[in-house]
């Protein structure tokens, strides 16, 4: 049996052990120790790392009671020094702190009962037994949590007898077993837990939920404290002033920025929109001044795709006309299209066609449309529909 070290004292960054096995995880050399500081990954919190002698510690897995520290190398001696990575540590025992007082102050302010807890690399998340969570909530809920944060208060952890639990207001009552391991937030929280905490709520740093989303029938938050805290509202800082200065506006300024940049796009859109149009029917009593006889062709360059349909039927609103057109676009492309008054199948030119393009596309004897593969060949199916078409009209 590993002594657990880190259950009386989670700021113990180093410590001597004995090796007491050793083993094989998957390919990677494992030590079991007489005693550890290393937290193996369980109940949400993910596991430490560090060194245990020469070799990094890599994973701490909890198998049947067993610990095993899976390592970078083996481990020749006997007896060896061993370090947490304390930075790693730290961060987890704030986090997990934080969690607990904000599981808390949901089940206070929102009656939403924690079922689920992850530590995450960028967040901890906390599954809400609700099926919303408005944002007046959250800000509540977070007030509170941070109010407990400011007044420090000691956090305890003890080992009581399962059939003693009745005395303290567990949140979140544990399996039953011998006993049980319970982490109080003195005065405002008590819950069964065999993770790492700090010692006072202060040391958790500012709590902020980041974010929500819909799990199943739950809501899941997003939360972030300490160091990462200060990570999450320096980047956030960073991206206002960023955009900001882009925008030569000042932060407080932005929404009305952003807004009238997306009016005044959308009104450029519009008026491009209206040219696009005049321009294509343009074009299209170009192509039919042009024509001879009912055919029209080209092979167009510089549209999309888009375009290119909305000119062919701006041209087959005329009568006695038949109009296809290849696109040399990124995906080449070959619309056919006919007036009502014309007696041709467009679907069956296309299917003519499309096999030099290596293209797929569908439609009906009116009108026809369909992409490929092969630039290459776009001529050539064009040419072959048109032939087709005098051939058939
Ligand atoms: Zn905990």
């Amino acid at each position: 049996m590993t002594e657990r070290l880190y259950f009386q004292d989670p700021y113990l960054k180093s410590f001597t052990a004995r090796v007491i096995g050793r083993l094989d995880v998957e390919g990677r050399p494992a030590v079991l120790l007489d005693r550890t500081a290393f937290y193996p990954t369980s109940g949400g919190q993910p596991h430490d790392t560090g060194r245990i002698g020469d070799a990094e510690v890599l994973e701490v897995l909890e198998d049947g009671g067993r610990i095993l520290h899976v390592l970078s190398s083996p481990v020749k001696e006997d007896e060896l020094l061993c370090e947490v990575d304390f930075k790693r540590r730290y961060d987890h025992m704030q986090q997990h702190t934080a969690q607990h007082i904000l599981s808390r102050a949901f089940e206070l302010l929102a009656h939403a009962d924690t079922v689920g807890f992850h530590l995450g690399k960028e967040t901890t998340t906390i599954d809400l037994s609700v099926r919303e969570l408005p944002q007046e909530t959250i800000l509540r809920v977070e007030e509170l949590a941070n109010a407990k944060v400011f007044e420090n208060r000691p956090v305890r952890t003890f080992v009581v007898p399962y059939e003693e639990l009745s005395k303290y207001n567990v949140r979140k009552p544990p399996e039953p077993r011998e006993w049980v391991r319970l982490v109080e937030v003195s005065g405002f929280d008590v819950c069964g837990c065999g993770g790492t905490h700090v010692r006072h709520t202060g040391e958790t740093g500012l709590i902020k939920v980041v974010g929500t989303e819909r799990v199943r029938s739950d809501v899941r938050v997003h939360m972030v404290s300490g160091k990462r805290a200060l990570r999450d509202f320096r980047q956030n800082l960073d991206l206002v002033h960023r955009c900001a200065a882009m925008l030569s506006a000042a932060p407080a300024d932005l929404p009305d920025a952003i807004a009238r940049i997306l009016r005044e796009n959308d009104e450029r859109f519009r008026t491009i929109s209206h040219m696009a149009e005049d321009l294509l029917q343009f074009r299209a009593r170009e192509y039919i001044q042009q024509k001879k006889g009912r055919l029209v062709s080209d092979l167009l360059q510089g549209y999309t795709v888009e375009q290119a349909r909305i000119l062919v039927q701006r041209i087959v609103q005329h009568p006695d006309t038949v109009a296809l057109f290849g696109v040399d676009s990124d995906r080449p492309s070959l619309i056919f299209a006919r007036s009502d008054d014309v007696d041709l199948d467009m679907l069956r030119l296309l299917q003519l066609a499309l096999p030099l393009i290596d293209g797929r596309g569908g439609g009906n004897p009116r009108f026809a449309q369909g992409g490929g593969k092969r630039q290459e060949g776009l001529k050539e199916a064009l040419q072959l529909a048109v032939s087709a078409a005098y051939a058939g009209s």
